[in-house]
């Protein structure tokens, strides 16, 4: 039987590691750039590139003589030199709607969390003081508020979902426009993005990164929204301009922010800014998703080495 090498090229920790090992089928050769317990391999013989976070480069891309797939973890592309891999013909395979559930629940995590103060009460609460009435005047339930989402794909979509229990309004602007059923399935309506803007008590961006999106939030953007907006991001920090977002919080020219995404390159800021919440980017990090994701691109990869055809390609 022919077994497709295949070079995961992010370091992962021991039991990430243990897992993708226990589930990878025979026709797989599965082998780690930097393993824990894993086989060793290396860019120059790998077949299948599997890529969660590291820079998947035309340097990458050169290296790997023999490669025949490139397998996303994810959804977005920003580390992959794309142009590059369809100049050579090496298809890219990325996980559609498989890790969008995670990003969902953490996107209403976040709204929650920014509304009732959670991770500033927490810490002032462990640290032996008591406030229960300090953020009463400035802390919101979700009901019957107006939320609108900027991206309303795969992950948009989930949180209209899960947002339908939480009696809001929702709002969504999107390149392409849903057809009237979608649209009341998901019970939602289109509106102009400065119209989203203007009515929205919740922004959350659910576009990918591209030059069309980068900056697509910025000084100009955050005066038009309410002062008792959330601004949620939980698709890449470059949307964002990282200044304005400072100003616009420090000035409370909007309520709050969480960023999943926020750059450590930021970080520095994040210190000193008032009702801001920063994850590591962990949207789709939890053990369920990886679970499905893993089983997704191993079985992608079987169909590789069975001639099969190879799924949700670019
Ligand atoms: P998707 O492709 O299904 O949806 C993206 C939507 O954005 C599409 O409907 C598209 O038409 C729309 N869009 C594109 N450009 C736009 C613009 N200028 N204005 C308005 N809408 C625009 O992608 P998805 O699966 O929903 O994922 C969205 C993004 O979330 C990804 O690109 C990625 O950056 C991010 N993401 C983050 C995590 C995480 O762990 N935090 C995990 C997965 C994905």
């Amino acid at each position: 039987m022919s077994k497709v090498y295949t070079l995961y090229l992010d370091k992962l920790s021991e039991p990430m590691e243990q897992m993708i090992i226990s589930m990878c089928p025979p026709e797989v050769d599965l082998r780690f750039l930097e393993p824990n317990v894993g086989k060793q391999g290396c860019i120059e013989d790998a077949e299948c590139l599997i890529v969660t976070t590291y820079k998947c480069t035309k340097e990458v891309i050169e290296r790997a003589k023999h490669l025949k797939l490139i397998q996303r973890t994810g959804i977005g592309l920003d580390m992959v030199d794309v142009a590059y891999a369809k100049q050579k013909n090496i298809p890219i395979s990325v996980c559609v709607g498989i890790n969008s559930q995670g990003v969902a629940e953490l996107t209403i995590l976040f709204i929650l969390a920014l509304y009732r103060h959670l991770t500033t009460l927490d810490e002032l609460t462990r640290k032996g003081e008591w406030h229960t009435w300090t953020y009463r005047h400035d802390s919101f339930d979700l009901y019957k508020k107006t939320v609108g989402i900027i991206g309303a794909g795969t992950i948009g979509k989930e949180v209209m979902k899960r947002l339908k229990g939480f009696d809001v309004e929702i709002l969504y602007n999107d390149v392409v426009r849903m057809d009237q059923d979608t649209e009341e399935k998901y019970g939602c309506s289109y509106v102009s993005r400065e119209e989203l803007l203007q009515r929205s008590d919740v922004v959350s961006l659910h576009v990918p990164l591209l030059d069309s999106t980068r900056g697509m939030i910025g000084k100009k953007e955050f005066a038009m929204m309410k002062d008792n907006a959330v601004l949620i991001n939980t698709s890449r920090s470059q949307l964002l301009v990282v200044e304005d977002l400072i100003e616009a919080l420090n000035n409370k020219i909007i309520h709050g922010a969480a960023l999943d995404v926020f750059h450590p390159a930021d970080e520095p800021f994040g210190r000193t800014v008032r009702n801001l919440i920063t994850m590591p980017h962990i949207g789709a990090a939890t053990y369920d998703t990886y679970y499905r994701v893993y089983s997704f691109c191993l079985n992608n990869i079987q169909n590789l080495a069975l001639n099969n055809e190879l799924q949700c390609l670019i």
